[in-house]
Formats: structure tokens, C-alpha cells, sequence
């Protein structure tokens, strides 16, 4: 038998080692046999981050310690490719843990990075089976599928219950022919929401089979199937023309739209050119690109990710917001995130509910990845929100956007387009639309004096704005950052008590260690001397949400100190340091929405609320003082206000005591026009301020 070796590992290659194994089995058809094989998680990434040679390194060392294995034992080994090692050997419990143990600690001495985690699959062959050593390669590659994302055990064995998942989806096959030819498969909606008040922004579809027996069929429970044999891109292509179709109708009748995101299969990507299909179906439905978007699971990038990247800028281009699916729940997350183009991150609330012991962690993931996303201006909606705690909790780490049962549970395309006909239920504005590109960069110029890009490895810069009056530079244009920043030092430019701080900020040093801890902003306010005084500028160093270690650009910018921007954040701190609540209500039709909540106003009533004559109802039941019930009512009531302010202007404005917690606090509610007042649409700001002299007024 001629076997081919592989040149890098100088080990057989896949052919020459499943003939071995073939081999083997016709020899001895009454041993039982292992076939373990292992594969890196992560392992383009390797390559990637640490270069092709060092890739190569590890590759060669695991095959060296194989070989020398392969000596002492008496086994067959190969290497499949990539980054897969398969070994065949009589069964034998000391020598898989021989294995396992050398490739771990192989990858631990060479980069102690927990990402790139060997995985095995194993599979045991007993003399009965009789099966080709191609299917058994097959099955420990179907273990090894197992067990991606399984942080728990590092070896999978392929065991009776998953064949007989094989053989339940092969039976399955038909039964979904059937179901596509006999229109048995729709979609159902589910609302995404603002957190802080529950309206909705936007719905998710979701697949559905209907039986023929009328069971809802949920799509974990085939899904998966219809993936591993291709079928899916069939059906997502029905599902997403369906929706094209219902979004039609919806225009059609004049109805409320709101976006709909629809599920990408990674399959979908690998097999289908879903670019074109995307346009074909947005220009024959003639469907405004916003109000369709496209959710890609998290997991597919790490899989495929060149196939990935090319699908996601294709989509783009046709003008597609992308959500990244199930965040949070794969492993490389939080690394990926500067590296997504996304435009909304959906995060998986799902693990929290998995293990108790873990919430704390869980927690600090969440949190985490809330607080980067914010950083990059990266909208978040937390998905699987079931509960008012979690809800709470969410809030309160800057997430803005949820879905989950505690809000509403997938319904009917009926039973949608119900809800959205109040217009109470539906936020006032969409989810915002993120800055990109060059409109970014372009918001960016206007508010600051200075932006440039720089590189934070070589050093190479390059303005992208350069205000006129920001000349402190020399005009010869040093090569690197680091000596522009000196050259500014020296000339005097820079305050001497700042110099320091300043230097240290900007070095490339500082923001490489940053880099890697992955919390780039820095922040650092210094004084420049202009026209002989020193301002204060604010310098910043941040990372810009297209960062890749291919393009590593960071972005350096330099702002007065004190800027219409500042003065703005200072007004709205005021603002929220001052009020208990702002509402902004349309009195006409009770449509109203929270400007700003003090964190300490009860939640439930803000939340629950949806309507400003409930909200008013529950504050005079549950919060207003007895003895102030019957004026507040008065002082609330719609068709008053909207009658007073067609004549006046003057703020109304009521005093009353209000619960806080256990002691009587007085309120003062005020009604103003707001600035989009107008006779057909009366919509007007009410505040409510807590009264400093509450003490005074429980005399009274
Ligand atoms: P997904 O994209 O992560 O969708 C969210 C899933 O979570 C849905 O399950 C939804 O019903 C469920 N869910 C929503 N809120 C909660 C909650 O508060 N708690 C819990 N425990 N679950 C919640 P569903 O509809 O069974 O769909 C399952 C998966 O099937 C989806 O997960 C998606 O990956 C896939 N899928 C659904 N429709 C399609 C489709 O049209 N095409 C493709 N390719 N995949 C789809
Ligand atoms: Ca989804
Ligand atoms: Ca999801």
C-alpha cells in the first residue's frame, strides 16, 4: 500500500490513514477499536493572531509527540488537515488520556490561551458494527461538532444516542418535503423592546411548522437537521419571501411598519449566494430597506469567517442592518466584538438561567459586554428576558433594548399587527440608526478640533481633521506620533504640570497594553498654549468599532475642554439630578414617553405603564396622598389640559405629596407646550420635582 505523507507534519494524510485503518479492520474483525480525533477550537485564529509559522509550530509539534506515541504504542495516526490529528488504536482507556493530556499540554506551552482549546471525538468500534473507516472519521467529527462551545469536557465520544438522532432525521426528511409542499411552514413575530417602558421597536420571525395534525412545531426540533443536510436554505428562502410578502401588505394597508429581522443560517451563507437573494427580494416586494434586517449567529463567524465577512458586506451594501445572533453564548465573544461589522448585538440572556452557581459570572459577561458595545456606539438587545429581575438588571447596565417572554412571547402575524394598532404599545422612535463609515467620521470632525488616525504599533499617523486654529505642530510633518506629540512638547506647547500625564497617554507603549486588556478610552485633559494662554483640551484615545488587527487604528482626538457638547451633557445632568420624572405626552392620544426617570422612582409604574391615563391612575392610587387624590385627578385630566393650553401658554402647575417609600414627600407637577406642541397634536412635557422643604409641609 502506497501512503501519501504530508510534507509539514510528516504524517500520513487522510486518505493514506483511513486505508490504514481499513487495513487494520479486515485484520483483526474481533477487536474492538478507538478512533479518537481532535481538532483546535479556534485555530484560524491562531494563525491570525499569532502569525502562519508559529501555527505551523504547533502543528509539527503535536505531530512529533504523536509520532513518538506512535512508536511506543501500537496505534495509526494521520493528519486530516487544517488543524485535525486522528489516531486508531485497540481500545485502551490510559492511552486516550495519554492522548489528550499531550496535545493539551502541547497548546499550553506554546500560548497559554484558553481560546484555543484541543477537542476530541471519539468513537468506539465493536466487532459487530462493521463499519468503513470513513464513517467512523465521520462520526468522531460529528462528537467533535458536539462539543463546540462545551467548556465543560474537553472529549466527546459519539454514542448510541447520537445515532439514533441520525436516524430520527433521516426519517424526518420526508415529512419536511411534504410539510414545504403543502404550505405547512409560516412564521410567528416577537416583539423586541425598549427596556425602559416595554414598547416595542421592531419583531424577530421565527419559523413555524404547522402539522398536519395542527401541532406547532418549533424550530429547534428540526432545524438543526434541515442544516446538516442542506435543506434549510430551501425553507429560509421561503420564509424570507414570505415576510418580504407580509411587509408588502402591511405598506399596502397603511399600516404601522416596524422592522422584521429574519434568521440566517450559517449554511445559508456557505451554500446560497444570499446576497442576491436579498436584493431580488427588497426590489421585487419593493420593501424600504430599513424595514428588513438579518440576524447571523454569533457562532457562524467563528466557523467561517472569510465566508461570513464577504456575505455580512454584500449585505450591507444593500443597505441591511446586520444583528449578530446569540452573543454570549459561543467563547470568543467578547474578542470578536471589535471586530464585527455589525449594527446590533444580540445578547443571549440564556446562560444566566442555566447555572445558579455561575450568575455572578454571568453577570460580569453581561455587564461587560453591555459597557463595550457601548463604548462603540453598538445598540444591544438582550434576548430570552424573562423576568422583572432580569429586566432590572439590564437597565441598569445601560442596555436598552430586550426580547423575551417577560415582554411577549412569539404570536401570530395576526395577533402582531393587533398589537401594533395601539399606538401606545410602539415606541415613538426606532432603534437609533448607528453612525458608519464616513458619516462617522464626518460627525466626529465637526465636535472635535483634531482627529487623526494612528497605529499603534508602528506609530504611523494621519490626520483625518485638522482644525485651522489648532496649530501647534511644526509645519516640517514629523514621521511618527510619538514625535509629533514631542516636537509639540518642545516647542513649549504643552503645559509643564501636563507634559508628563500627557506623554505617557499618548505613547504607543500605554496603548498597546490598553489594546490588550481591551479597554481602550483613554482620557486625559491637558492645557495647550494658544496665542500665548493655556486652554484646556481634552485628548482621547479610543477604538474606532472597525479595529481589526489587520487595519489596528486607533483613533486620537483632541477637543476643547468646554464645547456646546459639554455644555449640553451639563444641562441633561442637571436635568436628571433635578427631577424626579420628565414625560413628553401627546394628550390626545395618551401616547407618552420617558424623557428621564430618577433611578429611584418606582419602577413598576413607569414600566407597566403605557398609556398616561393608566400611569396617572396608578400614581393618584398608589403614590398620591389621600387628600391630594381628588385635586391631582382634576389637574390630570386630558380634554382640561389640552383645552387650557389652546389658550394659554403658562405652565400649569399643582402641588402634592407623593409616597416615597414609607414618608409623604412634596411634589410639584408641572405641564408645559413642549416644543412640538400643536393644536392637532398636543403634545406637552410634565415634570414632577421633589420639593426640598418636604419637612415644612408635614406641618402643614
Ligand atoms: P433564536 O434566533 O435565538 O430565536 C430566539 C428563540 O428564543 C426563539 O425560539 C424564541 O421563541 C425563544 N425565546 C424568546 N424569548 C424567550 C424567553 O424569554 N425565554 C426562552 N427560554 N426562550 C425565548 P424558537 O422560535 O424556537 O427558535 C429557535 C431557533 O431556531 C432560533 O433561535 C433560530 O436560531 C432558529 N430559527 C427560527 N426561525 C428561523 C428561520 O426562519 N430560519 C433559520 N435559519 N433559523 C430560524
Ligand atoms: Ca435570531
Ligand atoms: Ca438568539
Amino acid at each position: 500500500m502506497e501512503i501519501q505523507m504530508d510534507a509539514l507534519t510528516g504524517m500520513p494524510q487522510q486518505r493514506g490513514y483511513l486505508d490504514l485503518v481499513d487495513d487494520c479492520l479486515g485484520k483483526h474483525p474481533q477487536e474492538s477499536f478507538c478512533m479518537l480525533t481532535t481538532d483546535i477550537e479556534h485555530f484560524s485564529y491562531f494563525n491570525k493572531w499569532y502569525g502562519r509559522s508559529d501555527g505551523d509550530r504547533l502543528l509539527s509539534d503535536i505531530a512529533s509527540f504523536l509520532k513518538r506515541l506512535a512508536n511506543e504504542e501500537e496505534m495509526i495516526i494521520g493528519y486530516m488537515g487544517a488543524d485535525r490529528f486522528s489516531a486508531f488504536f485497540k481500545i485502551n482507556p490510559n492511552l486516550t488520556e495519554r492522548i489528550r493530556q499531550g496535545i493539551i499540554s502541547i497548546l499550553q506551552k506554546v500560548k497559554d490561551n484558553e481560546v484555543f482549546r484541543p477537542i476530541f471525538g471519539g468513537f468506539v468500534c465493536r466487532p459487530e458494527m462493521r463499519v468503513k473507516s470513513i464513517d467512523l472519521f465521520d462520526y468522531t467529527i460529528n462528537a467533535i461538532q458536539q462539543a463546540v462551545g462545551n467548556l465543560k469536557s474537553s472529549i466527546f465520544w459519539f454514542d448510541e444516542d447520537m445515532a439514533r438522532q441520525l436516524m430520527e432525521e433521516m426519517e424526518l426528511m420526508p415529512k419536511v418535503t411534504y410539510g414545504m409542499e403543502n404550505g405547512q411552514f409560516t412564521f410567528f413575530l416577537q416583539p423586541k423592546c425598549q427596556l425602559r417602558d416595554g414598547r416595542i421597536v421592531g419583531a424577530e420571525v421565527l419559523m413555524r411548522w404547522i402539522s398536519s395534525t395542527g401541532e406547532v412545531i418549533s424550530p429547534d426540533r428540526f432545524i438543526p437537521a434541515l442544516e446538516k443536510n442542506g435543506y434549510i436554505i430551501q425553507l429560509d428562502k421561503y420564509i424570507w419571501e414570505k415576510t418580504c410578502q407580509v411587509l408588502r401588505r402591511w405598506l399596502d394597508q397603511g399600516r404601522r411598519v416596524l422592522p422584521v429581522s429574519v434568521n440566517i443560517s450559517r449554511v445559508d451563507i456557505r451554500e446560497m449566494d444570499v446576497v442576491a437573494v436579498f436584493d431580488r427580494l427588497l426590489k421585487e416586494y419593493r420593501i424600504p430597506v430599513n424595514y428588513l434586517e438579518v440576524e447571523i449567529t454569533e457562532s457562524a463567524y467563528v466557523e467561517n469567517e472569510a465566508i461570513i465577512k464577504e456575505a455580512e458586506r454584500g449585505l450591507r451594501e444593500l443597505g441591511l442592518k446586520i444583528l449578530i445572533d446569540d452573543f454570549g453564548s459561543g467563547y470568543s465573544s467578547l474578542n470578536m466584538l471589535k471586530d464585527i461589522q455589525a449594527d446590533i448585538l444580540k445578547l443571549d440572556m440564556q446562560f444566566l438561567n442555566m447555572d445558579e452557581n455561575n450568575f455572578d459570572k454571568g453577570r460580569n459577561i453581561v455587564s461587560s459586554v453591555i459597557a463595550m458595545a457601548n463604548q462603540i456606539d453598538l445598540p444591544v438587545i438582550a434576548e430570552g428576558v424573562e423576568n422583572l429581575e432580569q429586566s432590572e438588571m439590564l437597565s441598569a447596565l445601560g442596555c436598552s433594548f430586550a426580547q423575551g417572554y417577560y415582554f411577549y412571547r412569539p404570536m401570530s402575524i395576526n395577533q402582531y399587527e393587533i398589537l401594533l394598532e395601539d399606538e401606545n404599545n410602539v415606541a415613538m422612535p426606532n432603534i437609533v440608526n448607528r453612525k458608519s463609515g464616513s458619516a462617522y467620521l464626518r460627525d466626529l470632525a465637526q465636535y472635535f478640533a483634531v482627529v487623526a488616525e494612528v497605529n499603534p504599533f508602528t506609530g504611523e499617523y494621519h490626520f483625518i481633521h485638522h482644525d485651522a486654529s489648532f496649530k501647534f505642530a511644526t509645519n516640517l510633518r514629523p514621521d511618527t506620533i510619538s514625535e509629533y506629540i514631542d516636537s509639540c512638547v518642545q516647542k513649549g506647547n504643552v503645559h509643564p504640570d501636563d507634559v508628563p500625564g500627557y506623554v505617557r497617554r499618548t505613547g504607543l507603549e500605554f496603548i498597546r497594553e490598553r489594546l490588550l486588556s481591551r479597554s481602550l478610552r483613554i482620557l486625559y485633559d491637558v492645557r495647550f498654549k494658544k496665542n500665548g494662554v493655556y486652554k484646556w483640551y481634552t485628548f482621547e484615545c479610543q477604538q474606532p468599532k472597525n479595529f481589526s488587527m489587520e487595519e489596528p487604528w486607533v483613533l486620537f482626538t483632541w477637543k476643547l475642554a468646554h464645547t456646546d457638547a459639554s455644555d449640553k451633557i451639563d444641562a441633561v445632568t442637571l436635568m436628571h439630578r433635578t427631577f424626579r420624572a420628565v414625560l413628553k405626552v401627546n394628550m390626545r392620544t395618551g401616547a407618552f414617553d420617558i424623557m428621564h426617570k430618577h433611578p429611584d422612582a418606582p419602577s413598576e409604574l413607569y414600566r407597566y405603564s403605557k398609556n398616561i391615563m393608566d400611569f396617572f391612575q396608578k400614581a393618584i392610587n398608589e403614590y398620591v396622598h389621600p387628600e391630594d387624590r381628588v385635586k391631582y385627578t382634576w389637574f390630570v385630566k386630558p380634554e382640561r389640559i389640552v383645552r387650557y393650553f389652546q389658550e394659554n401658554e403658562a405652565p400649569l402647575r399643582l402641588k402634592i405629596r407623593c409616597r416615597h417609600h414609607d414618608r409623604w414627600i412634596c411634589t410639584v407637577a408641572e405641564i408645559y407646550r413642549s416644543i412640538e406642541y400643536s393644536t392637532i397634536k398636543p403634545v406637552v412635557l410634565v415634570t414632577l420635582l421633589d420639593c426640598r422643604t418636604d419637612s415644612y409641609f408635614q406641618e402643614h
